[in-house]
C-alpha cells in the first residue's frame, strides 16, 4: 500500500484518485477541478501539453536514460547549453540531479567543499533563514527551518554549523560581523520563502547579503526550487541580485519528470578544477541527467520564451490584486501577493479546516497548510478559472 506524504495514515481521508489531467484541470471519475496547487507548483505549463508530450514521445524511441557517468548524450548537453546561456551572469556549470532536496544537498556540498579544497578549513557553518525550507533529506532538514525537523532535533540537539535569522539586514550584518570566517555560504529561497508559509520579503535584503559574501568571501546561494520560472513576477530572483550557486527544479521539467540542477557560476567550478583528482566533485545520482527529463526541461524552456509566460504572469498577478482588493475577514492576518502566488494567512488554523473539500465542491483542487490558503496556478490558466480560484477562497470566508 501506498504510505502518503506529510500525513497521518491512521487519521488521513482518502485522497482524489485522478484518471486524467488536461490543461488547468485534474480529472477524477466524476469531477473536474483546476489545479490550483500546479501539482507542488511544478506543472506550470498545465498537464498533457501536447508539445511537451511530443518531445517526451520523440526521445522516449531513441532512448529514456543513459547514465551521465562516462556517458553523455543530447538531451543533457543541449540542456546545460541552454541554461548557461539563458541563466544570468556566469551561472553556466550544471550539475543535475533527480529532485529538489538532493540539488539543494550539492549545492551544500559545493560551498563546504570549495573552501575545503582552498585549506580554508573553518568553514563549516551554513547561514540560512528562519522559516526557511530547502527540502526533506537531512541536511535540507538542519539548513531549513522545519517543525517536521522538531524530532531530529529531539534526537541529536541543535546543530551549531547552521546559524538561523530572520530575513531583516540588521540580523544579517550581526550575523556575518560574528561568523564571517566561519561561514562557508549563506543560503536563501529569494523574495518568496514557499513552503514555510509564503513569506515575503524585500531584495533590498538580498542586494546587502550579496554585498556582504563578497567582502566576507561567503558564497551566495538561491534555491529557486520554487521561485524559479517567473513564479515570484521575476524569471529568476537570480537576475536581480547574482547568486554564486543557484539551485532549479520543481518547475525546470514543467512538472513532468521530477528533475533539479545546481548550477555553479565560474569562481565556484575554478575551486573543483584542479590536477588533485581529491578535489573534484564527488557526487552522482543515479538518474541525473535523465534524457526525457532533459528534453521536456529544454522545450519547457523554449515555451517560455517563446510564449513569453512573463506577460502572462504580469497578468495573473494584476487579476490577482484586482480580485484580493479591499478583501478582508477579522480571522486573516495577512494576504500576500507577489507574481504566481497568492496566500491568505489565517490567526488560527481551525479557520481554513475543510477548505479543500469545499473548494472542491467549487470545482478546485486546493491544499491548505497551517495557517495558509494558497494558490500558485498554472500560468496558462485563463481569467475565468483564475477568478473562480480566487472567488473560491473568498467565499470561504462569506
Ligand atoms: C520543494 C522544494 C525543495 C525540495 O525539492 P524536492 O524536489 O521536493 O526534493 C527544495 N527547496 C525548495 C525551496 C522547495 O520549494
Amino acid at each position: 500500500m501506498i504510505w502518503y506524504p506529510y500525513e497521518q495514515m491512521k487519521t488521513m481521508k482518502a485522497p482524489y484518485k485522478i484518471v486524467d489531467a488536461e490543461g488547468v484541470y485534474l480529472y477524477t471519475e466524476d469531477q473536474k477541478l483546476i489545479d490550483s496547487v500546479s501539482s507542488w507548483w511544478s506543472v506550470i505549463h498545465g498537464y498533457k501539453h501536447p508539445e511537451l508530450n511530443r518531445v517526451i514521445e520523440a526521445q522516449l524511441k531513441k532512448f529514456a536514460h543513459v547514465m551521465l557517468g562516462g556517458l553523455t548524450h543530447d538531451p543533457a548537453e543541449k540542456l546545460s547549453e541552454k541554461l548557461q546561456n539563458w541563466l544570468p551572469g556566469d551561472l553556466d556549470y550544471c550539475f543535475f540531479s533527480d529532485s529538489g532536496s538532493v540539488a539543494v544537498e550539492v549545492a551544500l556540498k559545493m560551498a563546504l567543499q570549495y573552501y575545503m579544497n582552498r585549506g580554508e578549513h573553518q568553514r563549516t557553518m551554513v547561514l540560512a533563514l528562519e522559516h526557511a525550507y530547502h527540502g526533506d533529506t537531512f541536511k535540507t532538514m538542519e539548513v531549513g527551518d522545519d517543525e517536521d525537523y522538531h524530532f531530529v532535533l529531539k534526537a541529536y540537539g541543535k546543530s551549531d554549523q547552521v546559524l538561523h535569522i530572520p530575513a531583516e539586514i540588521s540580523a544579517l550584518e550581526q550575523a556575518f560581523a560574528k561568523y564571517h570566517d566561519r561561514l562557508n555560504c549563506f543560503i536563501a529561497e529569494p523574495l518568496l520563502q514557499g513552503a514555510g508559509g509564503m513569506r515575503m520579503y524585500d531584495i533590498s535584503f538580498l542586494k546587502r547579503a550579496r554585498q556582504l559574501c563578497d567582502q566576507y568571501g561567503v558564497l551566495l546561494v538561491f534555491d529557486e526550487v520554487a521561485t524559479g520560472f517567473g513564479r515570484t513576477g521575476n524569471r529568476f530572483v537570480a537576475d536581480l541580485v547574482l547568486p554564486d550557486i543557484l539551485v532549479l527544479g520543481k518547475a525546470l521539467t514543467g512538472g513532468y519528470i521530477g528533475h533539479a540542477v545546481t548550477v555553479a557560476n565560474q569562481k565556484v567550478y575554478e575551486g573543483f578544477y584542479d590536477d588533485n583528482p581529491s578535489h573534484a566533485l564527488m557526487h552522482g545520482p543515479t538518474f541525473m541527467g535523465n534524457a526525457l527529463a532533459c528534453s521536456v526541461a529544454l522545450k519547457s524552456i523554449e515555451l517560455f520564451e517563446e510564449q513569453d509566460y512573463m506577460s502572462k504572469i504580469r497578468r495573473i498577478e494584476e487579476i490577482t490584486r484586482h480580485e484580493m482588493e479591499g478583501f478582508s475577514d477579522p480571522r486573516i492576518k495577512e494576504i500576500r501577493i507577489m507574481g504566481g502566488c497568492v496566500c491568505v494567512e489565517v490567526y488560527d488554523p481551525g479557520t481554513i479546516k475543510g477548505y479543500q473539500q469545499f473548494a472542491c465542491e467549487h470545482g478546485v483542487f486546493s491544499r491548505p497548510f497551517l495557517n495558509y490558503l494558497y494558490a500558485m496556478v498554472p500560468y496558462v490558466i485563463g481569467e475565468d478559472e483564475l477568478i473562480q480560484v480566487l472567488r473560491t477562497m473568498k467565499k470561504w470566508f462569506s
